[in-house]
């Protein structure tokens, strides 16, 4: 499948380049042509008795095309196995109706009437494992084919999951090193922790004195800089991401839509074909555009619920059309989610334009001039055939952990809890924009909403944000806890299993504790280019 560039599309790539490259030269994001997805569509009645790796071979050689079934089957292999995802512990225990396909690495269970996607089984306790497990494998695989014999460099931006993830996915793979950039101030204790301790010779770590929007930039900006890509030459490095501006990252979260719908349609949950809901917690926009790609792909889906927290640019573009980043970053219980700038929007909005690489160009440089742009009111329509768009308070945050603790007997994240609350607000039809009247065609019938089934992806362990979590579900005073102690306790309040490589920490050293300013970030990246990394 070709990619183009969103920025212009005549700049056209192989999936192994794309891979390798991570971001296009000018800056946009390497995407398929909507109409080359739709060729590639299913029907889903066929694909029935897939398990998880069987899917996501198919999804993986639909996108991928350049590499062979051989391949494939290596990377998911390698990738998808019982060392790196652990849900054999998992909570689904306690749901044993519904029926989980063969080695599904994101299992479903019930949370009231509505299902929860697991999708924190993996090494690091974050959705983001499910794409990170397995693109250092395609990365190296689409850079044998090549012959060349240059250093990958992975430059990360991140607001706490993708860090720890990539460190652990590329942690010693050959001819590869990377550098994670994480807000100092803006991840929690845990997330800190697994980073700092992170093994392998190849691998760094900086605190950038800035948020994750300036981490971002601060890798999109040394990506396209003409000095930079000439030092990249004479030195034998290739710069490439591991955010999920690579399409590396997003083709492998399109499968746990298309094997949730199997599952749920083998338990006999939904039939056939019924359409049915995603909820979505959203930051940086990749994990719901993965929904969307597998709707294009045929999985029957309605709508797909974009849940913001306070940081909700998102929920104010779905609802006006109006793209708004100026305003304050809030910091906020659900950090992964603090992010002003949704890259992969990009991609969303190239698709359903009908891959107008012009209209593109124009909105993202309106976003990097004044900080907003808008959308015509035909696009804004099609964003909302498919798009819903809520965002959950910290007070109502804090009250979702509570509630469905106490109601639903489940431990949720901060994350899964704004996608829970905003979940409340679909089916109740609260929608601020439509009783303040801004756009009064996306009204919710109240009925249809609680006829259809709904599906929160859980995208983190509560583990990893241990302290709010325990603040909000018990009434004790924690100041005193260490974060540790937290742990223990939350475990002993709730049964819930602790994942090993959260209580491994425990024992493990500090490596990385440098604090840089955006320039020394910078300055520190062009050093070690010329040292060949
Ligand atoms: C990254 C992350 C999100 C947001 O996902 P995007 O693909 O950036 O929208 C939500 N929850 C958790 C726990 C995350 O780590």
């Amino acid at each position: 499948m070709k990619l183009y560039s969103t920025r212009n599309i005549n700049e056209i790539s192989t999936p192994k380049d794309a891979i390798i490259k991570g971001l296009t030269n000018d800056g946009g994001l390497y995407c398929p042509k909507i109409e080359d997805i739709m060729a590639n569509s299913f029907d889903i009645k066929d694909l029935l008795k897939n398990d998880y790796k069987t899917t996501a071979k198919q999804v993986f050689k639909t996108f991928f095309d350049d590499f062979t079934d051989i391949e494939i089957d290596d990377c998911i292999n390698s990738a998808y196995n019982n060392e790196n995802f652990d849900v054999t512990k998992s909570s689904i225990d306690n749901f044993a109706n519904i029926k989980t396909s063969n080695l599904n690495i994101t299992p479903i269970s019930k949370i009231g009437n509505n299902y929860l996607m697991e999708l924190y089984h993996g090494p690091t306790s974050a959705f983001k494992d499910v794409a990170l497990t397995i693109l250092p494998h395609f990365l190296t695989t689409a850079y044998k084919s090549k012959n060349e014999n240059k250093k990958v460099y992975i430059l990360t931006a991140t607001s706490g999951d993708t860090g720890k993830a990539a460190l652990s996915g590329f942690k010693d793979v050959e001819n590869t090193s990377i550098t994670v950039f994480y807000p100092t101030d803006g991840v929690s204790n845990i997330q800190k922790l697994q980073m700092q301790t992170s093994e392998g010779n190849n691998v760094s770590v900086i605190a950038i004195k800035g948020n994750f929007d300036d981490c971002q930039r601060l890798v999109k900006e040394i990506y396209v800089d003409e000095s930079i890509k000439k030092i990249c030459i004479e030195n034998n490095v290739v710069l490439s991401s591991a955010n999920s501006i690579n399409i590396g990252r997003l083709v492998p979260q399109i499968v746990y839509y298309i094997q949730t719908y199997i599952d749920l349609v083998n338990s006999n949950e939904i039939k056939l074909n019924e359409k049915i809901n995603f909820i979505v917690p959203t930051g940086n926009f990749g994990d719901i555009l993965a929904g969307y790609l597998a709707k294009l792909l045929g999985t029957p889906i309605d709508k797909l619920i974009c849940a913001s927290n306070d940081n909700k640019v998102l929920t104010d573009f779905i609802n006006t059309g109006k793209y708004n980043k100026n305003r304050e970053l809030i910091k906020t219980i659900s950090p992964s989610m603090d992010i002003l700038i949704s890259s992969n929007l990009e991609r969303l909005l190239f698709l359903l334009s009908d891959n107008d690489d012009k209209l593109i160009n124009q909105l993202m440089s309106s976003l990097s001039n004044s900080g907003e742009y808008t959308i015509s009111e035909n696009l804004l329509n099609k964003v909302k055939e498919h798009f819903v768009a809520y965002y959950a308070t910290e007070d109502e945050c804090r009250k979702g952990i509570k509630q469905a603790f106490e109601n639903d007997k489940r431990l949720i994240d901060t994350h899964t809890s704004v996608a829970y609350c905003c979940l409340k607000k679909h089916l109740i039809g609260f929608n601020e924009y439509v009783s303040h009247d801004v756009c009064g065609n996306v009204k919710i019938n109240k009925n249809d909403a609680l006829d259809e089934k709904y599906v929160i992806l859980s995208t983190a362990s509560p583990y990893k944000f241990t302290r709010d979590v325990l603040k909000c579900i018990t009434n004790e005073n924690i100041d005193n806890l260490g974060d540790f102690e937290c742990i223990d306790k939350l475990y002993k309040l709730t049964n819930e299993p602790i994942p090993k490589n959260l209580l491994a920490l425990k024992d493990k050293k500090v490596r990385f504790s440098t604090v840089f300013s955006y320039d020394e970030c910078k300055e520190y990246v062009v050093n070690n280019i010329k040292n060949n990394i």
